[in-house]
This record gives structure tokens, C-alpha cells and sequence, in this order.
């Protein structure tokens, strides 16, 4: 097995068969922090679209920063002008959520939309369940019917 070089998946050739699959709108970048979201997201099978692995996420009481991280293979494949939007798929975690806003920062500047996953009820839960961030976000984050 080999990481690729590309967008930091496991796969048995360099670049993988995600970042190689022509179906796919490559301009469309799902950001996820280990492999095993990757393949739950395609397990979903909601988008045709590609992928950029971190490797984790920033946590400073681990000792765990941005070089440790695959951020910088990241800000070369939007600098690079073909990704239109890129989707933060990052864990609904406080270490998640700073991540994300250090990848939102590091490409301030460039000509890219980014977007991030909803928080909010669960398919098939039930609200009084639920904790009161959860209920929090998903009322901020409500939509029209
Ligand atoms: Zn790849």
C-alpha cells in the first residue's frame, strides 16, 4: 500500500485511484482528517468529488501543528487554480473546528469558496436526545422547508 502524494489516501498506486478517476469533479475537494473518513463519505456515496487527507488535526496539547499535518499539500492544490470549492469535512471536534479555521486562513486570498458539513440532528434522531450544542447548531444551521 501506498500514501498518495496527492491527496494523502491509501491506496495500492501513487496517485490514487480517487485523484486519477476522470468521473470525478476533481475541482471539488472533500478535506477529511484520516483515510477511514474518506471511505466513510464514499461508503455515502452523496458526491462525486475528490479528497485531501490531513492526517489528524492541530492540537497543541499533543504537540500536533500545522507541519504535522498534510495542510501544505493542501494550499499547493488550491493555489493551483483548478479547485472551485472546497468542502471542510473535519470532525464536529473543538481540535475539528480550530483546524478548520487555520485551513480557512492559510488560503485567505485565493479564489476558492469554502464550505463545511452542517452540524445538527442526526437521520432518524430524536431531539430530546440530543445535547444542547448539538440542538444549538442545528436550529443556526435550520433551513427552509
Ligand atoms: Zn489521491
Amino acid at each position: 500500500m501506498r500514501i498518495c502524494s496527492c491527496c494523502g489516501n491509501v491506496d495500492t498506486m501513487d496517485p490514487c485511484t480517487v485523484c486519477t478517476d476522470v468521473q470525478r469533479d476533481q475541482s471539488v475537494i472533500i478535506v477529511v482528517e484520516d483515510v477511514s473518513d474518506l471511505w466513510a463519505l464514499e461508503r455515502a456515496g452523496a458526491m462525486n468529488a475528490a479528497y485531501h487527507v490531513l492526517g489528524g488535526t492541530l492540537s497543541p496539547l499533543d504537540g500536533i501543528g500545522p507541519d504535522d499535518l498534510n495542510i501544505r499539500g493542501l494550499v499547493d492544490r488550491v493555489a493551483k487554480g483548478d479547485v472551485r470549492e472546497l468542502i471542510v469535512a473535519v470532525n464536529a471536534t473543538v481540535e475539528g473546528q480550530t483546524t478548520a479555521h487555520y485551513i480557512t486562513d492559510q488560503l485567505s486570498g485565493l479564489d476558492v469558496k469554502i464550505t463545511r458539513l452542517a452540524h445538527g440532528v442526526p437521520v432518524g434522531g430524536e431531539l430530546d436526545y440530543l445535547d444542547e450544542g448539538t440542538l444549538t447548531a442545528a436550529l443556526r444551521a435550520r433551513t427552509a422547508i
